[in-house]
């Protein structure tokens, strides 16, 4: 049966995650009644989600839905099935949502839901109950035009799907834009399977026109090798860059002339299983690689490292280990407080996850606006237009970086993101507004 993860559970984590912003206060133009404002989660649901097994017995799971702030746009964030959600948790990343699509300028607020499950010890039919279950419960705190979730960690576009369907029953109407990251018959997008790791390349490519690099000199490390990690890596492996270690949860490798990385897509993708190979139409062979653990794969000396599998991997005890000068945050929250100052004071470049990552939800939005036009765009115009938002916005916070001397990405990303959302806040008035007036 599935318990509540205790009240104040994961209270630690939107803790620490709203102390970036007082760091990021100094460098935004944002009204300090504006950032307090920012510091408290709008709305908060609990629900029980009473669900019939398989086998005929009742069990009851608890969920959350979070709206953290909505005065950019319709709070937006996805829905994770994992034994260890809590309340603090889905807060954090509602928070961290609303900074990121702020960072990318998208029109969308933070929001976020959970459900403390683990669905690897369910049937699919449970799983489908359930999920439909979560909708009955919070279908009056989600709408197109109110808060729109997605897939998070162990969710995929076919629950996206029931659970549009679930909506749609409830509302008595086909309402696809309620949901993101749907299969595409049901109203889903194109390039939204790759639309992360593509926009990370983005940043990379952009950071490849500022220090001038030949991309055949570059290495370049990925710690998890699933959806976010294999597409950055295939862009990058196709300009010319070499992806010498890749990994996943039972370990990695390492070649010092780097993988194939469709070899090794096609492999994982056929088998399950990460296998240094090179692949001939539907022939593979093995080729000689080194077996490393993901630990040592975080320390390698290559020149980019990208974490892209889970949160907290780079802390105190390994960031003064890690070798590489750029690390690209394709995963969320992979580098601890701690580690991002050791980091930060060894010059090592660290492209914030509130940026480098933001290509999942900027195609989520082009999804939520093909929806609400009732008109689908071709892959071209999607990539060019995740195009044109992640370069203007990755130079604008490395450019306010430089220009205003601060010591980070992270905080310009912060700051950037503040401003932004500053501006909105304060258009709503402050108390300077009405002193004035
Ligand atoms: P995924 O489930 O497709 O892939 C995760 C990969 O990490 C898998 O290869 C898995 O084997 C590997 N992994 C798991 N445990 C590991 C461990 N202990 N060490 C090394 N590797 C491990 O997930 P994804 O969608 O690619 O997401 C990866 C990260 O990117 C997550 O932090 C997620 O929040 C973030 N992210 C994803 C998206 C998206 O659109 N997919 C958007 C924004 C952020």
């Amino acid at each position: 049966m599935g318990k509540a993860n205790g009240p104040n559970a994961g209270t630690g984590i939107f803790e620490d995650a709203i102390k970036r912003l007082d760091k990021a206060f100094e460098y935004a133009e944002i009204d300090a009644e504006a950032l307090e404002k920012l510091k408290h989660p709008k709305a908060i649901l609990e629900v029980s989600i009473p669900v019939r097994m398989d086998d005929g017995s009742l069990n009851i799971y608890t969920g959350y839905r979070v709206r953290h702030d909505d005065t950019r746009g319709p709070t937006k964030g996805g829905i994770r099935y994992h034994p260890g959600v809590s309340l603090g948790e889905v807060k954090a990343l509602a928070f961290w949502m609303t900074c990121k699509c702020a960072a990318v300028g998208i029109p969308f607020g933070g929001g976020k839901g959970g459900i403390i499950v683990n669905p690897k010890e369910m049937s699919a039919l449970e799983i489908e109950r359930m999920s439909r279950g979560f909708i009955d419960r919070i279908a009056d705190f989600i709408g197109p035009e109110t808060d729109i979730p997605a897939p998070d960690v162990y969710t995929n576009a076919m629950i996206m799907g029931w659970m549009m369907n679930q909506y749609s029953i409830i509302k008595r109407q086909h309402t696809p834009a309620v949901i993101t990251g749907k299969p595409i018959p049901l109203g889903g997008s194109l390039g939204r399977d790759d639309a992360t790791g593509r926009g990370a390349y983005y940043c990379i490519k952009e950071l490849e026109k500022r220090r001038e690099w030949n991309p055949g000199d570059i290495t370049v490390a990925v710690q998890g090798f699933g959806n976010a990690g294999q597409h950055v890596a295939r862009l990058l492996h196709a300009d010319g860059y070499r992806i010498v270690a890749v990994s996943d949860s039972k370990g990695g490798m390492y070649r010092e002339q780097g993988f194939d990385v469709p070899s090794l897509m096609q492999n994982k993708n056929e088998s399950r299983v990460l296998r240094a190979v090179y692949c001939k139409g539907a022939l593979c062979e093995l080729v000689e690689a080194d077996q490393i653990t993901n630990e040592q794969l975080l320390e390698l000396d290559v020149d980019i490292l990208i974490p892209a599998a889970l949160e907290n991997v780079l802390t105190k005890s390994n960031a003064k280990k890690v070798k590489a000068k750029i690390i690209i945050e394709v995963a969320n929250g992979p580098t601890s407080s701690e580690a991002d100052e050791i980091l930060t004071e060894r010059d090592v470049l660290i492209v914030p996850d509130i940026l480098a990552n933001a290509g999942g939800v900027t195609v989520s939005y082009f999804e939520w606006v093909q929806n609400k036009a009732g008109y689908y765009w071709e892959l071209e115009e999607v990539q060019e237009r995740l195009h044109t938002i992640m370069s203007r916005e990755f130079n604008a916070i490395y450019d306010m970086m430089v220009e205003k001397k601060i010591d980070s990405m992270r905080t310009a990303a912060y700051a950037h993101a503040l401003t932004r959302l500053g501006a909105a806040v304060e258009s709503t008035g402050t108390a300077k507004y009405y002193k004035n007036n």
